[in-house]
């Protein structure tokens, strides 16, 4: 239950009000002045709503003696202006906001969300040298004790894979609570919450690894194929991956990175998409986008976060090399793949069809370019490759139904 107190405290410094689970509280913010909050009972999280941007003033709040600047939430709901979901590593139950600049308006809505029942140790880091859906931690699991999410999810076939930051802690390691928090902040009914049917990404990764599954299926849909809220309000065709914490200037962990390739190796090969190729995204009036996509690249953000934002075509590149890994080992002693053979004689390599059914064959680079192709191929052709620079290749053959995926090596 919500209830509603607009205060306007010029002069006090200390304000109390009480509440039930989720409140708010409405106080305007004079120059370099700092106000003390003593709130009515303990609480998990916090987040604070503005009448207009408050980019140009630095407004921080201190809560269990941690210093923390609000940042303007690039995943607010649409029409309002917020900070960033706050979720201290112990509850609280008062707090000092402060700010340099003059602030009319500001309401803060507090969340209570219990500490889950889940051990730590039953948080799983996902490394995986395949493509294998890396092992995650079900929303069944990491939601224990809190409401389930509305009925009827939406199906999309997705195209896009789209990476977020949280923009919350980089040093909070309660990360289930922290993942907690954010599903009530997003299906809680406004205006403390966002009222989305579930929690907006269809995957999170925690610093140390952990991916927790997002956007439940509800035994309808795969989670990653159901349609989030995350993006620019163009969710359609993407799968929304969010990693906790601010990577505006702070380097994101190799553990996270390496679940997030795995998860996008994982999510790429199972749709059958290229990593590094892009494709019409349905909603973008006709532009192209990255089949692997920063949050910034659909509309004003700094998300996902200059630094994350900056390794995305590594990320593009070794998910790529992955995914063509993955499929030459599980090709290997299939069906088609004794019928033709690679061969590689004097800087041609030629590729020998052994079945009468005519191939399609494709060289590519490592990067997607293709060097050469030619359909229909019965018996025996050579490529010249002579003029290519020295490196891993890969050779499509497509035929009778099936695909398989060679590498090759010129050396
Ligand atoms: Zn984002």
């Amino acid at each position: 239950m919500n209830k509603v107190l607009c205060i306007f405290l010029l002069f006090m410094n200390l304000t109390v009000f009480s509440s039930e689970n989720i409140d708010q509280l409405s106080f305007f913010l004079s120059k370099d002045s700092m106000k003390h909050i003593q709130l009515d009972q303990q609480y998990s999280s916090i987040v604070f709503e503005f009448e207009a941007s408050f980019s140009d003033a630095e407004v921080y709040v201190e809560i269990n003696h941690e210093k923390i600047q609000l940042i303007e939430d690039p995943h607010a709901r649409e029409g309002v202006i917020r900070s960033q979901l706050i979720v201290p590593r112990e509850m609280f139950d008062r707090l000092t906001i402060i700010s340099n600049e003059t602030i009319d308006n500001i309401s803060i809505y507090t969340f209570f969300v219990p500490k889950p029942a889940l051990n730590k140790a039953d948080e799983k880091k996902s490394i995986l040298n395949n493509c294998d859906k890396p092992t995650t931690i079900d929303q069944a699991t990491w939601r224990s004790g809190l409401p389930a999410p509305a009925v009827s999810p939406t199906e999309t076939d997705v195209q896009h894979i789209i990476v977020h930051h949280s923009a919350g802690s980089n040093t909070n390691t309660n990360y289930t609570e922290v993942v907690r928090n954010i599903y009530t902040y997003h299906t809680s009914a406004p205006p403390a919450g966002n009222g989305w049917d579930d929690i907006g990404y269809n995957f999170v990764i925690a610093q140390d690894g952990s991916i927790f599954e997002g956007r439940d299926g509800q035994g309808l849909y795969d989670g990653d194929n159901v349609q989030g809220a995350h993006y620019c309000s163009k969710n359609s065709g993407t799968m929304g991956v969010c990693l906790l914490g601010t990577y505006t200037s702070e380097t994101p962990a190799d553990t996270m990175m390496r679940s997030l390739l795995s998860l996008c190796a994982w999510k790429c090969d199972k749709e059958n998409i290229d990593p590094i190729s892009s494709f019409i995204h349905p909603v973008s009036s006709g532009s192209q986008l990255d089949v692997i996509a920063g949050h910034r690249q659909g509309c004003a953000t700094e998300c996902p976060g200059q630094e994350v934002f900056d390794r995305l075509g590594e990320l593009r590149n070794n998910t790529s090399a992955k995914w063509a890994d993955c499929n030459t080992i599980a090709s290997v002693g299939e069906e088609i793949n004794p019928l033709f053979d690679l061969q590689a004689r004097d800087n041609i390599l030629y590729v020998t069809n052994a079945s009468n059914n005519p191939l399609d064959i494709v060289l590519y680079s490592l990067t997607g370019a293709v060097i050469f192709s030619q359909d229909n191929v019965l018996g025996e052709v050579g490529f010249d490759i002579k003029h290519l620079p020295i490196g891993v290749y890969v050779v499509l053959v497509e035929g009778n139904g099936k695909s398989v995926i060679e590498k090759v090596m010129r050396f």
